[in-house]
């Protein structure tokens, strides 16, 4: 049995498992089976974006890249669960500078699994190489793969505010390719504080303009992220907050999806609670798929400013 500690004063925020600083029950989520495994290919990137929640730039290489050794464990830990219809994210960093970017991908596909993979469609997915061997996948599997590029707005001149000069015409020019060859295409954008529809229809404009395939008012097919800055003291989620905002626990990222990535120190992959706290270690549920099937205590701010009170999916964001 958990027992309420004795000096609540001396709790910090957002530091017992078990307890809010206030001495109430932490909310907790349970585990309801992987909707979505995502693979956190290195945090490495091209860029540097200025809100960049993983925090990538060309030097960041906290997390490294993982290699098909690393993940063939997991997809057959979903195989031996009967578990091929779940989805298979890979992010980043930019997951193309991975060079085994392709063949992780070709693994997921080859074992049946949806695939969702976010780019930056820059330069990295560019080159010769890469460019081939996914061109390859494309024809291959179609369809059941799905490319997610990153376009914060469908002005230039917001989204090179964001990712640099230029930035916005080299993902633009791999979006142009992308469509070339077929593939099936979402684009990841903002909100920057404007109504959706009006930015919906502008993305809608851009898209008809270059040809690509995406309809901008299709949710899954055009994801518009809501500003999502850190809170300087976010309140604590208790059991009770659940009735009060009207939230069900199942709802939330971790009760449906895990994130799998190498810590650079490490020499064996972990598998973490979600896609949004990659660096915290009290989010490393453990070495397996199996050991990472139980509740998670939310015990992070993260938990509260983006999930919670938030109103925000917990979707990967990265790229
Ligand atoms: S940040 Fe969100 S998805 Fe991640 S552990 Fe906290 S509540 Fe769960
Ligand atoms: S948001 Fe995406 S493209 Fe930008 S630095 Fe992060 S991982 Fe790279």
């Amino acid at each position: 049995l958990q027992t309420q500690p004795k000096a609540l004063t001396a709790l910090a925020k957002f530091s017992d498992p078990n307890w809010t600083a206030k001495g109430e029950a932490r909310a907790t989520v349970a585990f309801d089976g992987a909707k979505t495994l995502w693979f956190n290919t290195g945090t490495l990137c091209n860029i540097a974006c200025a809100g960049c929640y993983i925090e990538s730039t060309p030097h960041n290489n906290r997390l490294s890249y993982l290699t098909p050794a690393d993940i063939a464990p997991f997809l057959d830990e979903l195989a031996a669960r009967g578990e091929q219809g779940a989805e298979i994210g890979f992010t980043g960093g930019e997951p193309f500078l991975n060079p085994h970017c392709c063949d992780l991908i070709a693994m997921a596909l080859q074992r049946g699994h949806p695939v969702l993979v976010l780019t930056n469609a820059m330069r990295p997915m560019m080159r010769p190489r890469v460019q081939r061997d996914l061109a390859d996948l494309i024809a291959r599997f179609g369809a059941r793969l799905t490319l997610r590029v990153s376009l914060d707005h469908p002005e230039a001149s917001h989204h090179d505010t964001e990712r640099g000069g230029g930035a916005f015409e080299e993902a633009a020019g791999g979006l142009d390719w992308l469509a070339a060859q077929g593939a099936r295409l979402a684009i990841a954008g903002r909100l920057w504080g404007e109504n959706e529809q009006p930015l919906r229809i502008q993305f809608a404009a851009l898209f008809a303009q270059r040809g690509w395939p995406i309809d901008a008012h299709n949710p899954t097919q055009m994801v518009l992220f809501p500003e999502m800055s850190m809170q300087a003291d976010p309140p604590e989620i208790s059991t009770g907050c659940w009735g009060i905002l009207g939230k069900r626990p199942g709802d939330v990222m971790c009760a449906s999806s895990r994130m799998v990535v190498k810590r650079a120190e490490a020499d064996q992959p972990a598998v973490l609670a979600c896609t949004l706290i990659a660096y915290d270690e009290r989010f490393e549920l453990g070495a397996t798929l199996a050991q990472a099937d139980r509740p998670v205590a939310l015990n992070h701010p993260h938990c509260a400013t983006f999930c919670v009170l938030g109103g925000a999916s917990c979707s990967a964001k990265a790229t």
